[in-house]
């Protein structure tokens, strides 16, 4: 391995350099030597890594005293040392690049999150009316979650307390091991990659920095939806993980049957019984619509499982809640029982006439007349 060079070299500032003149030259040669800027170029490469952990290094006070005073073997006795590869720079520094790059490459950003997870997404089944799911409603639910730690704000460290350098890895977070000619690095099992362990643990949350919190949420439902309808909370589900941002919360709808109408989409279906005089004769009757009574004319001759409309009765659309679907009315003719003495003659003496009309087609469609037998 070739010797290492000085930092302050690395970086082209001078020993008494301050924070923003370090900054600013990394900066530039962070920029310059980039790898998706030079892909395949392992000069560039390494220039990268050196720029990186010499700014890792006098970016902090504390190690650039150490380095200041006892050079590059002062570092490697204090739990720095150095870089493992692309990762562990990428994951050091995924704070730094945000700030200077405000990073959109691809391949960066699953290294630089590496830790920060999203919080889970929550699930939270409601039922609903049939009518507040036709127009909309608000609706408050409450949801249990674990939330960070108010107390301890996440570390898990009882508050005044800080947490202490792990002592499995000097606070590297990775451990090394040699196998033959190669060093395996690998996350410190004791911190798990943190590089810090809890010296006294948080007593609200019981070191977890997570807690558990029941939370009332108020769920805005827009009119239209239906069965198998989901909303999405954004933000509303668990914490995340080392700064990631919390979960969502999804509300999947299921809505309550109607005793009258049924729905198909954003139309409506209801079943209206008439009497056969009134399908015969035709009249005026009420019906319930989704906002009230509306008065249907029924036609003379209406026939059995007829179906009339109520233009724009029907259900909200929910792209556009000013267009509404249908009502369909489905007729269903009752046959009378029950039938006084009165009212059965007169059906006798209409039947009589029917009768005398029904045989005399019969007659016409023996004798192959078509024109009656389409009458
Ligand atoms: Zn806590
Ligand atoms: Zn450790």
């Amino acid at each position: 391995m070739a010797r290492k060079r000085d930092y302050y070299e690395i970086l082209g500032v001078a020993k008494d350099a301050n924070e923003t003149e370090i900054k600013a030259s990394y900066r530039k040669l962070a920029l310059k030597y980039h790898p998706d800027k030079n892909p395949g170029d392992n000069e560039a490469e390494e220039k990268f890594k050196e720029a990186a952990e010499a700014y890792e290094v006098l970016r902090d006070s504390q190690k650039r005293k150490i380095y200041d005073r006892y050079g590059h073997q002062g570092l490697e006795g204090s739990g720095f040392s150095g870089f493992g590869g692309f990762e562990d720079i990428f994951s050091t520094f995924g704070d730094i690049f945000e700030e200077f790059f405000g990073f959109s490459s691809g391949r960066r950003s699953s290294y630089t999150r590496s830790n920060a997870r999203k919080g889970n997404d929550l699930r939270y089944d409601m039922e609903l009316d049939f009518m507040k799911a036709a127009f909309g409603t608000e609706s408050e639910i409450e949801i249990s979650k674990t939330e960070l730690c108010p107390d301890c704000k996440g570390s898990g460290c009882e508050p005044g307390t800080q947490p202490e350098t792990c002592r499995y890895c000097n606070g590297a977070g990775q451990v090394a091991r040699s196998q033959g000619f190669f060093t395996i690095k690998t996350t410190c099992p004791y911190c798990h990659g943190k590089g810090q362990t809890i010296a006294q643990g948080c007593s609200k949350c019981r070191s977890q920095g997570r807690v558990v919190v029941h939370k009332k949420v108020t769920v805005k439902i827009p009119p239209g939806v239906d069965t198998g309808s989901r909303l999405r909370l954004t933000g509303e589900g668990e914490a995340g993980l080392n700064g990631g941002p919390h979960g969502d919360l999804y509300v999947f709808l299921h809505i309550k049957q109607h005793d009258f109408f049924k729905r198909d989409n954003d139309n409506i279906i209801c079943q209206i019984p008439i009497s056969f005089v009134q399908a015969a004769l035709g009249d005026k009757i009420k019906v319930p619509t989704l906002t009230g009574e509306k008065i249907l004319e029924i036609p003379k001759g209406t026939q059995p499982n007829d179906v009339f409309y109520f233009q724009g009765e029907g259900i909200p659309s929910l792209r556009n809640s000013n267009i509404r679907g249908d009502q369909l009315i489905q007729v269903l003719i009752k046959t009378p029982t029950n039938l006084s003495k009165k009212q059965e003659s007169l059906l006798r003496e209409f039947a009589d006439l029917e009768s005398s009309k029904f045989s005399q087609r019969l007659k016409n469609l023996l004798k192959g007349d078509k024109s009656s037998a389409v009458n």
